[in-house]
This record gives C-alpha cells, structure tokens and sequence, in this order.
C-alpha cells in the first residue's frame, strides 16, 4: 500500500515538497492553521535567479515576478560602493508564488497541528478539528515549528524577529537592492515599483531598529503595508527521526547573512520528496546538510564576527569589500555565500586584516 504522507504546513515549503511527492506518484495531504495559502506575508520576496531555473526539478512560474534586479548599493557611514550583477535577482508577489506553488494540491485549511503520537508503524496527528494517520510526517511549519520543538533539542537555534513596510516612496534605483550596514544588523531597501519600496531589517529588536534608521536616512513615505516574522538559525540537529523529517524554516535551512530562506528550503525540499521516492528517508539529513551545511556555518561564524566588530574595524572591512568590488561581481552567487567569502579570503588584500578577524574571533564580546 502506498505510504500517507502529511505535510504541516502550506508555505512555500511544505507546498513545494508536495508537489514533488504528487509528481512521484504521492498524494499528500497538507494541514494549514490560515484560511489561505500566502497570506500573512512575511517575507520581502527577494529570490535570486537560480529559483526560476531548471536546478528546481519542479520548475516554477515565473508570473510571481514583478522586478528584476541587477546589483545593490552596499553603504556603510556615508560611503558606498555598487555591485553589478544583470538579473541576479527578482523581487516577487509572494503571495502569488505560493498560491501558484499550491495549485492542484490538497490542503486542509484552519487546522492547527497540535502533536504527534506513535501509532503502529506510523503516526497519529492530532490537530484542533480532528485526528489524522500518516506513515510519514513531515514539519514544513516554518520558524516557530512545532514539530522541531517535537523531534529536537533545539539547544543552538536563535531567534530574530523581522519587520517590513511597503512604502509609497519613488526608489532611488530602480532595479538595485540598497543594503545598508548598520549594527546591530543591515537594513534593505528593495525596489518593488515605480513608487513603491520594500524596506526592513531582522534583528533583535527589528522596531525600533527600523524607526532608527528611517529617521536617520529621512526617509518618509505613506506605509501601504506593515508585517513582521521570525526567522531561525542555527544547524538543525536531526531534521529526520524515525519518519518525521523537517524542511525548509523548521529545518533552520536559511542564509544566515540575508535571511533569505526560499532557495535553500526549495532544495532541501527536492532532496527530501526524492529521499520518500526511493525509500531511503534516513539519508536526508546527511544529504541536504552536504548540500546547504557549509553555506549555514559560514554564514553564521561572518555573522558572530560582525556582531562583535567595533566601528573602527567595521570600517576597514567595508573597505576591504569595496576593494573586492571585482571579486564580488566575477564570483559572487547571490545563493552561496560562503563561497564567495573563501574565495575573498585568497586575495592578497585580505592578509592585512586576517590578524585583525582571528582577534576577534578569539575576544569575545
Ligand atoms: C521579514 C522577513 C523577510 C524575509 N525576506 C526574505 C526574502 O526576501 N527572500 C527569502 O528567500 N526569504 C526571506 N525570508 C524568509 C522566508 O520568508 C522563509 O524562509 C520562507 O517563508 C520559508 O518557507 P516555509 O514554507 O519553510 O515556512 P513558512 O513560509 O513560515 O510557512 C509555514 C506554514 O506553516 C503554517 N503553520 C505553522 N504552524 C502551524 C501549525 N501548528 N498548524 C498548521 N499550520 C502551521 C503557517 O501558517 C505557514 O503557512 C524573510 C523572512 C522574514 C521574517
């Protein structure tokens, strides 16, 4: 008989890896807390090329796009420095992109999970409206998951909380992101229209971070939307145990440097449908942390040490970044950035300041 699979939750995620499963010969059933797929946003729905291409082997539609983005203005304390890079990213209507990535699939919407149970040789999901058999359970509950805080001693996850406005304000380019450095985290200013923009940070106190910095660039404009979210990182422990498996924000499967979680989590998601196809789910964790592990240690260790750089020493990595101008452009990929980083590190530049990092690594805060 073939085996049930449930999917908590219909975010991008959890509706990506169903579609797979239906194409495999699955049918999945998706349980959904909202009435809707896509709604709340929270994301800015920045998503690099690579999303759009046939690496995904479900390929998505592209009639989510509604920018396209050709570098970004990297500023830091009144200077900047520009990378560019022809569509090397796309802004898009997430709402949109994860109705379209729903299609076809069968969801049970207002139904909140509440809990597994061992039954036989698969699980009882309790829910708040019934109960459900699954063979296989799979967490696509994004940050807050309740299934990881089943499965996992959550013990190197931390948290932060996102805000972002849509505000009517001409951009000032209209296809380049502005990342601004400002600690404790960076800022972006996403270009989504002709006079509209997407701006907004992650960090520990998002609010009042953001207030901050609008006061400080004097940017005003008439908020169209408001929203916030939460994002995880860290390395997920087991992200398979005894037929639960995790994917995509429940995972922590996440660029730690931009938060951006969608590329990861839709390759996460194709390695976990192919793992259920060909019987070997106890490979996935080993596979997508092949894959993705690296790029998440990365990015979390050029974080710690961000987070510990005083002005003066942030000053000098700014400037280091703006000499790599043409290392960031040639071998810069907007998905890995670990890589890019080990390649920056091999330019003669950076020996001057690789006394200054190891010190800080080893200062603490
Ligand atoms: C402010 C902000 C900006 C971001 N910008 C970007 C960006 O520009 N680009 C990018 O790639 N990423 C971005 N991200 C991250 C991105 O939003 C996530 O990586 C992505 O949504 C992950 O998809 P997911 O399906 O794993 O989880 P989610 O999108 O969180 O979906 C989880 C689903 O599970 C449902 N659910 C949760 N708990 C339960 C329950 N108990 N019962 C039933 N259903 C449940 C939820 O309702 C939701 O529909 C941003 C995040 C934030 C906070």
């Amino acid at each position: 008989m073939q085996k049930r699979i449930v999917i908590v939750g219909a975010g991008p995620i959890g509706c990506y890896t169903a579609q797979l499963l239906k194409a495999y010969g699955f049918q999945p059933l998706l349980i959904e807390e909202h009435n809707e797929v896509g709604r709340p946003i929270h994301c800015t729905g920045l998503v690099g090329n690579k999303v759009f291409t046939k690496e995904m082997p479900f390929v998505i539609s592209r009639s989510s796009i509604i920018n396209t983005i050709n570098g970004a203005i990297i500023h830091y304390d009144n200077q900047h420095f520009t990378i560019e890079r022809e569509r090397v990213a796309y802004v898009i209507d997430r709402e949109r992109f994860d109705k379209e990535l729903s299609d076809g699939l069968n969801i049970l919407f207002q139904h909140v999970f509440l809990g597994v149970e061992k039954f036989d040789s698969g699980y009882i999901i309790e829910t708040d409206k019934n109960e459900l058999f699954a063979d296989i359970v799979i967490g696509a509950d994004g940050a807050n998951s309740s299934l990881r805080k089943l499965v996992n001693h959550e013990n190197n996850i931390r948290y932060f909380g996102g805000i972002q406005l849509r505000l009517q304000v001409k951009p000032r380019y209209k296809d380049l992101v502005e990342v601004y450095l400002k600690k404790p985290s960076f800022f972006w200013i996403v270009p989504e229209a002709e006079d509209i923009v997407r701006i907004g940070t992650i960090s520990e106190n998002p609010y009042q971070d953001l207030q901050k910095f609008l006061r400080e660039e004097k940017i005003k404009g008439k908020i169209i939307e408001k929203f916030g979210g939460r994002v995880a990182l860290g390395i997920c422990k087991n992200t398979v145990t005894d037929n639960i498996a995790l994917v995509g924000d429940a995972a922590c499967q996440m660029k730690p440097l931009s938060f951006g979680g969608i590329y990861f989590g839709l390759k996460a998601a194709s390695l976990l449908a192919s793992c259920i196809r060909d019987n070997r789910l106890g490979d996935y964790d080993l596979l997508w942390k092949e894959d993705l592990a690296f790029e998440i240690k990365i990015g979390l260790k050029v974080k710690e040490i961000y987070s510990r750089l005083n002005p003066k020493e942030l000053k000098t990595v700014f400037s280091l970044l703006k000499k790599q101008k043409a290392v960031i452009e040639n071998k810069g990929d907007f998905e890995n950035h670990g890589r890019l980083i080990l390649e920056m590190i091999k330019e003669p530049a950076f020996y001057s300041v690789l006394g200054d990092i190891l010190k800080i690594l080893f200062r603490g805060t």
